[in-house]
């Protein structure tokens, strides 16, 4: 067996498949292999005449057909799979070839597998790819971790096979270790998040003007040409357009509303708690799934808990629509700024500088929350490297700061009339908390050195301080 092939792909199931073929569509010499050969066959019978593959039935004549430093994409089950994937071709490889796992990994998983490698002289890169199938084959935003080293081979195939937007690939090195993979697991956070806000505003437009979905699809249609335009507004006005063929209903009206997920959310969401980063926009759509799917729960509650809410009653119907627009941007711009702080203190964490325009840029194509305003992100990273605060970039303080009255009456109109909208509230919750010049943590302060004396400071002058409650109650320096 020659070794001419520049890249690998082992796991050739929907994604693996459409990987390998993007890569021989795009000029390389791709060798394919997976554990049944019957997929590895069917891929060169089917699309073999789409550009060069390399076919092996053997994870050793696999490794034999690479080209050196090997590059080998493993593209199998996340979890023990992975593991098992990578030990067999551990002993095949050698000093300097990169496995690069861009499967949905953990990040803590990739940090271990990067540090077990290279121990044998060979680079890991836990790759982040988003896009699903469909952007594997046309295009998918890529975020390879690694070593900076194992990039430097890497990048010019990866960067190739990526999504374009303005002729920039939608493909650079996040950072050492599980840096890629942990920004794919935040996308994914500030993807559901996305998603939940869309849902909270059709539910909006349904209880607030009683509208069809076919007419809140026309709405988010209109909304596609302006500053919320991306991808997911994309798809959710040809969802809320889509008719059911055997009820002649909205389709949306027949799908039952119980939201299911893989875990990536809830990862984002443990790893803020270990962080301290409030990722509330993040937290609630996580949430917000899980308590769709409370079915004792919401049985229990059906038509037993009071609401108290009075018939909903829009009157001026636009001004309506525009604010809940508004309101949407807003809370969105909040869910994006909470996600890049979580990237941020991981980065501080982990030593993994990384540079959050850049992401925001390769965001911008290839993946599902691919959206206009991410350049408006990367732009106010150019401004300011170390922006504390997405939301205090002076184009997002006006973007958003111009909304906020339509976001208050979005918000109270809602518990008013009893419409839950978790990720709107506690969107505003945060933008209202994070500006508040003094926050009621001064009383948290003041009640755990009473039960607990945990000491507090003084906005007066420096020190640490507990007051001797249970005697004379007199403050002493601690
Ligand atoms: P999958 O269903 O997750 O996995 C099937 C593949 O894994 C098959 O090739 C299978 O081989 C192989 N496999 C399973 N156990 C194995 C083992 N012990 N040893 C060797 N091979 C084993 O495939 P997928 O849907 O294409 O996804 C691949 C990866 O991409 C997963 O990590 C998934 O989470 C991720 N993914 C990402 C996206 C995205 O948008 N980024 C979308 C979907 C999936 P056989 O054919 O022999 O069974």
């Amino acid at each position: 067996m020659s070794a001419r092939a520049q890249i690998g792909v082992t796991g050739l199931a929907v994604m693996g498949r459409n990987l390998a073929r993007n890569f021989a569509r795009n000029g390389f010499t791709v060798a394919v292999h997976n554990r049944s050969f019957g997929r590895t066959q069917s891929l060169v019978a089917d699309h073999g005449h789409e550009g060069e593959f390399v076919a092996s039935e053997s994870l050793e004549d696999f490794v034999a057909s690479l080209e050196r430093p090997r590059k080998v994409i493993v593209m199998v089950q996340a979890g023990g799979p992975t593991d098992a994937v990578i030990s067999s071709l551990v002993p095949l490889l050698e000093e300097g070839d990169i496995v690069i796992d861009a499967g949905n990994a953990h990040f803590p998983d990739t940090r271990r597998r990067e540090a077990e490698l290279k121990a044998h002289g060979l680079h890991f890169v836990g790759t982040g790819v988003s896009g699903g199938e469909e952007g594997a084959l046309l295009g998918p935003s890529i975020m390879p971790g690694g070593s900076a080293e194992s990039y430097e081979w890497l990048g010019p195939i990866l960067e190739k096979i990526a999504a374009k937007v303005d002729g920039v690939p939608c493909c650079t090195y996040v950072g050492p270790d599980g840096a890629g993979h942990f920004v794919k697991m935040v996308h994914n956070g500030i993807e559901y998040a996305d998603m939940q806000l869309i849902a909270e505003a059709y539910d909006l437009l349904k209880q607030g003007l009683g509208a069809s979905a076919a007419q809140i699809g026309e709405i988010f249609a209109q909304w596609n040409s302006g500053d919320l335009e991306s991808f997911l507004i994309e798809i959710t006005a040809e969802v809320l357009a889509q008719v059911d063929v055997e009820t002649g209903a909205a389709f949306v009206d027949v799908v039952l509303d119980r939201a299911e997920q893989k875990g990536t959310g809830r990862w984002t969401v443990q790893n803020a708690l270990d962080l301290g980063v409030p990722i509330t926009g993040i937290a609630e759509a996580t949430f917000a799934r899980a308590l769709s799917g409370s079915v004792p729960q919401r049985a229990a509650a059906a038509g037993v808990l009071q609401g108290h809410a009075g018939q909903w009653d829009v009157t001026d119907r636009e001004a309506f629509i525009e604010d809940v627009r508004l309101a949407l941007y807003a809370s969105k711009v909040v869910a994006y700024s909470q996600g890049f702080d979580q990237i941020a203190a991981a980065s501080a964490e982990f030593g993994w500088d990384i540079d959050r325009g850049a992401m925001a840029r390769i965001w911008r194509g290839g993946c599902i929350i691919r959206a206009r305003f991410l350049d408006r992100i990367t732009e106010a990273y150019e401004r300011d490297e170390d922006l504390p605060l997405l939301l205090a970039d002076e184009y997002f303080t006006g973007a958003v700061g111009n909304g906020v009255p339509a976001w208050r009456r979005v918000v109270s109109q809602a518990a008013l009339n009893g419409v839950p909208t978790p990720a709107f509230s506690s969107s505003l919750a945060y933008y209202d908390g994070v500006r508040a010049q003094r926050l009621p943590a001064n009383l948290i302060q003041a009640q755990r050195d009473y039960f607990g004396a945990h000491t507090y400071q003084r906005t007066d002058r420096p020190g640490t301080f507990h007051v001797q409650w249970t005697t004379d109650r007199t403050e002493v320096e601690a």
